[in-house]
């Protein structure tokens, strides 16, 4: 005789909200309801293993789909249920549970209760509109128990014949949710919150030879010395997809003071476009709950891809609480603490692995630094560039001494540090430099300009970085003063044009003239152009060597033929900064043709 009940609590509110909120990630149903058969198989294997139950050879969870029946089905062999236990956990927490995470997310605001943990079985009615329950407790002489609801405020429950101990949940899927029906939809709801479930799983079973549909013991649980290369990079491939090979990984694995297991693996990037977010799945007790959380896992290593597993996170309370707490910021320390120090032992062990997976990792330490003073104090040693002959420097080693107080009071600044954004269009500045044996360093990656900024803003008085043609470093001029005969010509000539003129004697005749570019007002101009406040105009100078003989042969030449020649050494200069324009490329060529003619002509 079946009974029929009343749910106390007022559910008919319920399910409306509940479906509008989590409207886009109403597939976690599955998740709740074969989470709570691998529970329910954990008690009963602890009760087994207290010799209080009678032990069991082959846990297993089956999933099956019925399209004729428009059922969808998980069974368990698990601890099962008696009626009054129905009554007590189906009926009551479990409908008292979907309210109780009702009000928890109404009070976050919609910020959200990170992977909507803590639905629960409730969370079936979002797809199911109906949903019944065959269970058979552990216990000697139990007998079969059989629930229905629709989920609003009535149920029905009574006894049933059922030959094996657990629990069978069958849920009558609503017509509009009929792809819940489909073995292909359930068995990728399977693999994405499934696959590391502790118990085998099985998707429509045929018969002896079937596979389970997840990993019960996933890589990330094993002791690190007992994995191969060859695992980690298996696990890799099956978790992510991704064929291309790992750089290298990070095994966390940690009982105390927390619980921490995991693996992060470090991609390759092959170009800067492609830097995509990557993909750290979070899970608690080998249950998927979301990927990317950055309450839980630092933001900058979202660009790795891992497997974390934590489960002393409290899930079932809102991001904001997270966090602020503790314990979550203390995991997220430590999790950051580890890739550092991975780092850093590669550094020391293996320089030549770590300098040939630079590139790939340098945009990821960086980002790290700017985002994370903690880790920017453990990795400063190890962040690397290269020189002007191709060679990994610390960047450290271009720092000078520190500037003491008094010296800074009377304008003394901290070193230069020079560099180089683009080798092709500097490289007359590069020869220039190598030509005089001084160095620079390669920052030609898109967070360099940001990065720079970064390493001056926590060194003040050690370094302050200069493009390779922002100033005329010192050790490429003689000491000289100004020539102003040579800066009146130039100045004349130059007239209506937006540059400076100034004279300097540089070790090397070659080049007549170059164009600097103050390393502040490019800055202004490039954080103008990267907020979209519009283009700045130009702040160029023309830095004119009077060592050059092209330079001296303008004294007491015609002022037509000064003129004439000044302008071209200007433009020149400029196409050894940038491109020029269509205006001076005409007057250039026209000035080129003109100077020809008088050469050929004499
Ligand atoms: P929670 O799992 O968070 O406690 P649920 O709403 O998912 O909340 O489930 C309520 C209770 O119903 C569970 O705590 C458990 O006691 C019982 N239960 C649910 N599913 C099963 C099952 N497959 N086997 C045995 N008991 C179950």
């Amino acid at each position: 005789m079946e009974k029929q009940g009343n749910i106390r609590i007022s559910s008919e509110n319920m399910m409306p909200i509940i479906k509008k909120w989590l409207y886009s990630e109403k597939d976690i149903f599955l998740r709740e309801i074969v989470a709570n058969a691998s529970d329910a198989i954990t008690k009963h294997k602890k009760l087994a293993e207290l010799g209080e139950a009678a032990a069991e050879e082959h846990y297993r969870i089956t999933v099956s789909t019925d399209d004729k029946a428009g059922t969808l089905t998980v069974e368990d062999n698990g601890i099962g249920m008696t009626e009054e236990e129905v009554e007590k956990y189906i009926t009551q927490i479990a409908f008292s549970g979907a309210a109780d995470f009702v009000e928890k997310y109404e009070k976050a605001g919609g910020d959200g209760i990170i992977g909507h943990f803590g639905l629960g079985f409730y969370s079936a009615y979002m797809v199911s509109e109906n949903i019944e329950i065959y269970t058979k407790s552990y216990r000697e002489g139990a007998e079969g128990v059989h629930w229905a609801s629709d989920g609003n405020s009535t149920y029905t429950i009574g006894s049933c014949e059922k030959e094996t101990r657990g629990t069978k949940i069958v849920m009558h899927i609503a017509k509009e949710e009929a792809e819940f029906l489909r073995e292909s939809e359930i068995r990728r709801l399977l693999n994405k919150y499934c696959s590391f479930m502790p118990y085998e799983i099985y998707l429509n079973p045929k018969g002896e030879d079937d596979k389970p549909v997840n990993t019960p013991k996933p890589l990330y649980l094993s002791e690190p010395k007992d994995c191969t290369e060859e695992e980690y990079k298996t696990f890799y491939r099956d978790t992510f997809s991704d064929f291309n090979e790992p750089l290298f990984w990070i095994h966390l694995n940690m009982d105390y003071p927390f619980r921490v297991k995991g693996i992060l693996y470090f991609p390759k990037i092959r170009k800067q476009a492609e830097l995509e977010r990557g993909h750290v799945k979070l899970y608690c007790n080998q249950v998927y709950i979301a990927d990317n959380i950055k309450e839980v896992i630092p933001e900058f290593l979202m660009l790795l891809n891992g497997v974390i597993d934590c489960p002393d996170i409290p899930l079932n309370v809102s991001r904001s609480f997270l966090q602020n707490d503790r314990q979550v910021q203390k995991i997220a320390a430590h999790i950051t603490k580890k890739v550092a120090d991975k780092l850093t032992e590669l550094y020391r062990n293996d320089r030549e692995k770590y300098e040939s997976c630079w590139e790939d990792i340098s945009t990821f330490v960086k980002f790290g630094c700017i985002k994370d003073d903690e880790f920017y104090k453990k990795v400063k040693d190890i962040i690397i560039y290269k020189n002007l002959s191709g060679e990994f420097r610390p960047i450290e080693s271009f720092f000078g001494e520190e500037v003491s107080d008094e010296d800074a009071k009377e304008g003394k600044e901290p070193q230069a540090a020079y560099y180089v954004s683009d080798p092709g269009k500097q490289a007359q500045y590069i020869k220039m430099f190598k030509d005089a044996g001084l160095d620079a360093i390669v920052c030609d990656t898109y967070i360099d300009p940001h990065f720079i900024s970064y390493i001056e803003y926590k060194n003040p008085k050690r370094v302050r970085f200069l493009r390779i043609d922002a100033d005329v470093a010192g050790a490429l001029k003689e000491e000289s003063g100004a020539d102003t005969e040579i800066e009146e010509i130039f100045k004349k000539a130059l007239e209506g044009k937006q540059v400076t003129v100034r004279t300097e004697k540089l070790k090397d005749g070659q080049v007549p003239a170059i164009i600097n570019v103050s390393e502040f007002m490019r800055r202004m101009s490039e954080m103008n152009s990267f907020y979209k406040m519009g283009e700045s105009p130009e702040d160029l100078t023309l830095v004119v060597n009077t060592a050059s003989p092209a330079v001296n042969a303008l004294r007491g030449a015609a002022e037509e033929a000064q003129t004439l020649a000044a302008q071209q050494i200007y433009f020149m200069a400029l196409m050894n900064y940038r491109q020029l324009n269509a205006e001076e490329l005409g007057a250039f060529t026209e000035g080129a043709a003109r100077l020809l003619e008088t050469f050929l002509k004499n």
